[in-house]
């Protein structure tokens, strides 16, 4: 059986997009290298871009305005979170007035998938997703993050007081 060829002349209109891609790569190329327009990348670390506030960064463990520890051991961002990364022991309160609170509560950030469920399930507003996303390290066991560190690291300043502070 013959199988159709198509014409010869066709083989070669490859070359129309061959010389299409080598232009747009010059013209951008020679573009930037004048500084002809503003390039839009960002010098960073000397630069950083405003994050919105959506962003969902490392995670903050919210404080009452007596400075201790907003979470009430509910566990339910421990229930929704998909990753399985969070990790909550409860105890009991001397205040008879509290039922729980959590004597060790404990994030695996390489486990994380960042979709900020555990903020969503949240009810009282005592875990967020802050704006930190510089945690590049060398030692796995420095991405669980315990209790002091979620909720007293030295970048949030003396912590962040909840929406229900009482
Ligand atoms: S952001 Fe998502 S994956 Fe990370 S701790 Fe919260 S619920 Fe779990
Ligand atoms: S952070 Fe919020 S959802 Fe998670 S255990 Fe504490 S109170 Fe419950």
């Amino acid at each position: 059986m013959l199988i159709p060829r198509p014409p010869a002349y066709r083989k070669w209109l490859y070359l129309r997009g061959f010389y299409w891609g080598f232009y747009t790569t010059l013209k951008h190329f020679t573009l930037n290298l004048l500084h002809l327009r503003k390039i839009p990348t960002i010098q960073y670390p000397e630069k950083r871009r405003e994050r919105s506030p959506r962003f969902k960064g490392k995670h903050i463990l919210t404080k009452k305005l007596d400075g201790s520890i907003r979470c009430t051991s509910c566990y339910l961002c421990q229930t929704a979170c998909p990753a399985d990364c969070i990790k909550i022991t409860a105890s009991e309160h001397e205040d008879p007035t509290v039922e729980k609170f959590p004597i060790s509560f404990q994030i695996d950030l390489l486990r994380c998938v960042m979709c900020g469920y555990c903020e969503e399930a949240c009810p009282v507003d005592a875990i967020r997703m802050g704006q930190e996303y510089e945690w590049a390290d060398f030692s796995e066991s420095n991405y669980i993050m315990d209790i002091d560190h979620l909720a007293s690291r030295p970048s949030l300043k003396g912590g962040v007081i909840s929406k229900l502070p009482t």
